[in-house]
């Protein structure tokens, strides 16, 4: 038997359902695992805990699949875990759109390792862990089986797959071929996702929700997306009415897309504006020109991404809402958000206060952003949660 042994007093994690075992909470490990095998989870004294998934590679050695003895992780066991996943979206519409929502999100859909987003009939996925690559085409399977989609697609080629000693990997998993692009509804939008190159998985399902408040919130005003990527909020804040939309990011291929978007949704070329650039150099190119915004979307990409260097990272989220801040007309809106995991909302809370102080602006949180709730967060896994935002409005 492949088994786990943890040190004394560790298993405390895990009889709360924590899914993850440290390396530095193991004691010894028995039967010699292989990368990506089924390992049994025995507390100090030998008592059986948990079965999970063998990493060695990794910080976190081994990610729980079940707490139920004799559960092995094998086809049935994924097809109920993925059943169970689409089925609790399923029971969410129409708050999430069956044909365009993330079907699962990791820990907390029992899944670690295993993201799989819908874009209209085909699923894009990402498999992170050792375990989760063993397992794939179960997955992939399960997937076409539990939702009637047409084919699935894999993009595993984020970079954080290095840690758990895996290569970069993209390509047809099961089913037909996904055509390139596919276009999703969101709301009153059609967008266009590019399954095969676009970022993830090709799109940022996690700020439906907070795209939508952009629709809501922006008509006439003039509106700066930040990070735009396809363009997203530019296109709902122009269908709920914004005057105009300055589009930023440093992807030209993004830009494409988010222009294309325009054409899609049968909105004029002249109420958007696209600059390829980065952000932090084209906020001061518009203070210095005298720009005026009434609304910034700030969505930037992680800057934490370890704890060495939450500093920094504050310092990057400080310097572009301390510009944004300036650039707003009195009575303005900040749309300002963090998806970095490590930093939790009172510390963004306080970045933020610091650049609103630091700007000179008076001004106010009058709503907080989260992710869309088919990214679910765990209550035994409170670090399923990762995107937070503030809508802020200046004096
Ligand atoms: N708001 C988008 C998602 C943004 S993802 C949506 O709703 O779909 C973050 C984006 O920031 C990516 O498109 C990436 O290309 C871009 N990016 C990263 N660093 C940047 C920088 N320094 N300046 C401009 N864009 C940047």
């Amino acid at each position: 038997m492949q088994t786990i042994r943890l040190k004394k007093g560790r298993e405390k994690s895990l009889l709360r359902r924590h899914p993850w075992i440290f390396s530095g909470a193991v004691d010894s490990v028995d039967g010699s695992p292989r990368p990506g095998d089924t390992v049994d989870v025995l507390a100090a004294d030998g008592r059986w805990l948990a079965s999970a998934g063998y990493s060695p590679n990794s910080q976190i050695m081994a990610r729980v699949w079940s707490f139920t003895r004799g559960e092995a992780a094998g086809p049935e066991f994924f097809l109920a875990r993925v059943r169970a996943a689409v089925g609790a979206r399923a029971a969410l519409a129409p708050a999430v759109p069956p044909r365009a929502c993330r079907l699962i999100h990791a820990e907390s859909d029992g899944l670690p390792g295993v993201v799989a987003d819908r874009y209209d009939d085909w699923i894009s996925c990402e498999f992170l862990t050792m375990p989760a690559e063993r397992h794939k085409r179960d997955i992939a399977l399960a997937l076409l089986e539990a939702t009637g989609a047409r084919g699935v697609w894999e993009r595993s080629d984020s970079d954080v797959r290095a840690k758990e000693g895996l290569v970069p990997l993209a390509g047809h998993l099961a089913g037909d071929e996904p055509p390139d692009p596919v276009v999703i509804e969101e709301g009153p939008a059609r967008l266009l996702v590019d399954i095969r190159t676009g970022h993830k998985t090709g799109y940022y399902l996690d700020q439906r929700d907070n795209r939508r408040a952009v629709m809501d919130l922006c008509a006439g005003r003039d509106v700066l997306n930040c990070f735009s990527y396809t363009g997203g909020f530019g296109v709902m804040a122009l269908l709920g009415g914004a005057a105009r939309c300055t589009n930023i990011d440093t992807s030209a291929p993004a830009l494409d897309i988010a222009r294309a978007n325009m054409d899609l949704n049968a909105l004029p070329r002249e109420r958007a504006e696209f600059l390829t650039d980065d952000v932090f150099a084209a906020l001061r190119r518009l203070r210095d020109q005298g720009r005026t915004f009434g609304a910034v979307v700030l969505d930037p990409p992680r800057f934490v991404d370890s704890r060495a260097n939450i500093q920094r990272g504050c310092r990057g989220y400080k310097d572009i809402n301390l510009l944004a801040l300036r650039l707003l007309e009195p009575g303005g809106l900040l749309f300002t958000f963090s998806c970095s995991g490590l930093m939790d909302e009172d510390l963004f809370q306080k970045v933020v206060a610091g650049a609103a102080l630091d700007s000179g602006r008076d001004a106010r949180i009058v709503r907080r952003f989260a992710q869309a709730p088919d990214h679910p967060v765990a209550l035994n896994f409170p670090e399923g949660q990762y995107l937070k935002g503030f809508l802020v409005q200046v004096v």
